[in-house]
């Protein structure tokens, strides 16, 4: 890589002046790029609790309106629970922008279940964990509604500073547990979890004790305890989040919500459950872009980014509001790449029509630039590219790339280095 360029865009990153905007892209960027941990939805984490002797009510799942009130009158209850499906929390207190207050309704009529379905179906849900907009419901559970007479938090989590697992659990449930922390800390216990000895009676016991389950209810709440920590680690999750863990007036632990996140190192050991993955919820060119191994990232500026590898994306990042422009989207290529994954790439980057010019900047290692080169040309050709196109490639091969392009005849910009790209991709967009 070009170290002078990189050892001034250093010395710029602790300008004060400049680190606000750089601090803003790169924590969009960095929480656009970390791994997305496998979530289930509620029903589907629910119905693998229910596999592993964990008490959850009797539900149905139903994608259409007159699904759920048909599923309404199958469970035939006293009262039924119904709950939109996104992988957000807090949808209780949620809004939906069909006018629909609440995520989660309960009534004592399916027929009530249908009419308030219709106004969640299809409609965006969005709630304190979502985006403004909020996410796009497209399906509801339909569960027997049961009393609730205690609501309390439990939850498994891997954590790194506890070196594996650990119980977290508070009498206080049902509300944000963030709040819970900040105004009454004391009201959070914790267990930690030796993986290699497992959870011991006496921690499942002392964790039903804290959360305030008496008399035959805290044994009861130990085993449910005991179950969901089994469930925790046949599973590979990384956590296991119950709120409410409640009781009910008849004196039944149940696990009324349920949210689930998996390590995504274990995908092949635990293919049944990845294989339930639901992508409705990422951005389709997300999901286009995943289809061809390429990692697409939609930002809010103008200028496209064709990068090899996470680190490269930052630096293209930042370098390019170093010098006054903004990054529109980020398309990571990766390692081993295919002449039909750089053409699929170039679609995938002209189709945000926010797009202004584009910027590739391809460092090659492993790759070898040659191929890049190729593909750069032929998606230049066939898509007819309407945009500025500066393309900065070093490494592997990279004279006869740079001999590819020339010899080409097509209006691409070559640049000397990730600065020189930068500056050229930025010029670009504020002539026109
Ligand atoms: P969240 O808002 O996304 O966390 O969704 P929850 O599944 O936790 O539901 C929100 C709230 O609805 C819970 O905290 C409960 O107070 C209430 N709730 C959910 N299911 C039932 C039920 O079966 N019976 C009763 N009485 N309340 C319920
Ligand atoms: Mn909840």
């Amino acid at each position: 890589m070009a170290a002078p360029a990189a050892a001034r865009a250093a010395k710029l990153l602790r300008a004060p002046a400049l680190r606000p905007a750089l601090l803003a892209a790169r924590s969009q960027a960095f929480q656009l790029t970390s791994r997305r941990w496998l979530n289930l939805q509620e029903y589907q984490s629910k119905k693998l609790m229910s596999d592993y002797g964990v008490k959850v009510q009797r539900f149905f799942v139903a994608d259409t309106a007159n699904e759920a009130l048909e599923a309404a009158k199958r469970l035939n209850a006293k009262e039924i629970v119904l709950k939109a499906q996104i992988l957000a929390g807090g949808r209780g207190k949620g809004v939906f922008n069909s006018g629909l207050k609440g995520g989660v309704h309960l009534t004592k009529d399916p027929n009530v279940v249908g009419q308030l379905a219709k106004q969640m179906i299809g409609y965006n849900l969005a709630t304190k964990q979502t985006p403004k907009e909020g996410v796009k419901v497209h399906k509801v559970m339909v569960a027997e509604a049961l009393d609730i007479a205690r609501e309390t938090y439990l939850a498994i989590l891997m954590d790194r500073s506890c070196n594996g697992p650990v119980l977290v659990g508070s009498p206080q449930g049902g509300v944000d547990i963030e709040e819970v922390a900040a105004s009454n800390p004391e009201l959070i216990f914790k267990e930690q979890i030796d993986i290699f000895e497992g959870i011991k009676d006496s921690q499942a016991q002392r964790m039903a004790e804290n959360l305030g389950f008496l008399g035959p209810l805290k044994n009861q709440a130990a085993d449910q305890i005991k179950k969901l920590y089994n469930l925790f680690l046949k599973v590979d999750a990384t956590q296991v989040e119950v709120n409410p863990f409640g009781e009910t007036p008849e004196g039944q632990v149940v696990c009324f919500d349920a949210k689930i996140n998996f390590d995504d190192n274990a995908e092949f050991r635990q293919k049944n459950i990845f294989a339930m993955d639901d992508k409705s919820e990422n951005e389709p060119i997300e999901n286009e872009a995943a289809r061809y191994d390429l990692k697409y990232i939609g930002l809010d500026g103008n200028i496209a980014c064709f990068v090899n590898g996470a680190g490269l994306a930052m630096a293209t990042c930042d370098i390019i509001f170093l010098n006054g422009g903004k990054p529109a989207n980020f398309l990571d290529l990766g390692g081993g790449v295919k002449e039909a994954q750089v053409y699929q790439a170039f679609k995938l980057l002209t189709a945000d029509p926010k797009v202004e010019a584009i910027l590739v900047n391809i460092f090659g290692g492993i790759v070898n630039c040659a191929i890049i080169a190729n593909g750069i040309t032929k998606a230049c050709r066939e898509l007819e590219l309407k945009v500025p196109l500066v393309v900065r490639l070093e490494g592997t091969n990279v004279q006869e790339a740079q001999r590819i392009l020339r010899s080409s005849g097509l209006p691409i910009t070559s640049a000397v280095d990730l600065e020189d790209a930068a500056r050229k991709a930025v010029d670009s967009v504020s002539k026109k």
